[in-house]
């Protein structure tokens, strides 16, 4: 058993210390090891533990194999990055001393006037002047990204503290020259659907919408365990029937929508809508059933705080009992 990198292929990337991090990491579990060695500027041989070189075969869908049993790839960046997320996951490196916290910063004082933290060295100004100067680059090279961000600027300085989220949102497709949107809409939201619809329609544009039922799909036909359907665990009735945003998205398609809007899918079901909708999408309503869709309330508020503490308490209690065990 082995570990081998070939430089050439992740110079780019690996600081030093990052590589004996690798290494410690991998000499310690030693069933972890393989070697990836660049055959060329297009292949790549990978040997090794089978698990590990099986996920990163696995990992991306650009690799092909050919007849030496080496892997092709087309894109080098692409395949770096991917390689490194990887190797971290499967490493148990879930964030190095370099990845951002710009949570535990005062941005106010420092990005947001035009200057790298004072406060914290993980500032990704100084860690990543790279990775900020390609997104510059973004800001320029790619058409869409270039003109979205000007519009969306634009209506924040036109609407500031005035406008509510619909009327940025009519704003910004009117900017982008959109015409035909596509409302992606939660069953128990048809009300604020058609609100919604009545009111895009006035501005000019054309509607095209889908339930979150459509094809009234059984919760057990796509995996849901009988056990989590038609009755909630907190005592509601939430039926037999799943949210299908697949058909959402693949119906919003269909219909070359310029932009889709979400009202209030449930989290998880909008990620799946938006990984498959051709269109942009943004989020109108996000859905928080413990607070009329507002999911900032809880944050301050007396009753947020009281929940997280006592789910919080009961997780640690949990935990501890566990130990004892
Ligand atoms: S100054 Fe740096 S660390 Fe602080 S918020 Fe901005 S980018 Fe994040």
């Amino acid at each position: 058993m082995y570990f081998f990198l070939k430089f050439s292929l992740f110079r780019r990337i690996f600081l030093l210390n990052e590589v004996s991090l690798y290494e410690r990491r991998l000499s310690k579990r030693g069933s972890n090891t393989i070697r990836l060695q660049l055959i060329s500027k297009t292949e790549l041989s990978i040997q090794g533990n089978l698990e590990l070189s099986r996920s990163i075969r696995n990992l991306t869908r650009e690799l092909a194999i050919n007849k030496k049993g080496n892997y092709f790839f087309n894109d080098h960046n692409e395949l770096e990055n991917r390689l490194i997320k990887k190797l971290k996951l499967m490493l148990n490196m879930t964030r190095n001393d370099n990845d951002p916290t710009c949570h535990k910063c005062n941005s106010i004082n420092y990005c947001a006037v035009g200057r790298a933290s004072k406060i914290l060295d993980n500032c990704p100004m100084k860690m990543h002047p790279d990775i900020e100067k390609k997104a510059k680059e973004l800001y320029k090279k790619d058409e869409f990204v270039k003109r979205s961000t000007g519009v969306a600027s634009i209506v924040e300085a036109k609407g500031y503290i005035h406008w509510p989220r619909l009327k940025d949102t009519i704003e910004y497709a009117k900017g982008m020259g959109y015409t035909k949107l596509g409302l992606a809409f939660c069953v128990g939201m048809i009300e604020e659907a058609k609100r919604i619809a009545e009111i895009l329609e006035k501005y000019g544009f054309e509607v095209v919408s889908v339930c979150c039922k459509t094809g009234a799909v059984k919760k057990v036909d796509v995996g849901v365990p009988e056990e989590y359907t038609m009755i909630s665990k907190t005592g509601y009735t939430i039926g037999w029937i799943t949210c299908n945003p697949v058909a959402q998205a693949l119906l919003l398609n269909n219909s070359s929508t310029d932009m889709n809007v979400l009202v209030g899918l449930c989290v998880g079901h909008d990620i799946n809508f938006t990984r498959l909708s051709e269109a942009p999408v943004t989020t109108l309503i996000a859905k928080d059933r413990s607070s009329p869709h507002n999911p900032a309330a809880i944050l301050f508020s007396h009753y947020g705080k009281e929940f997280f503490a006592a789910e919080l308490k009961n997780i640690r209690r949990l935990e501890m009992k566990k130990k004892k065990e």
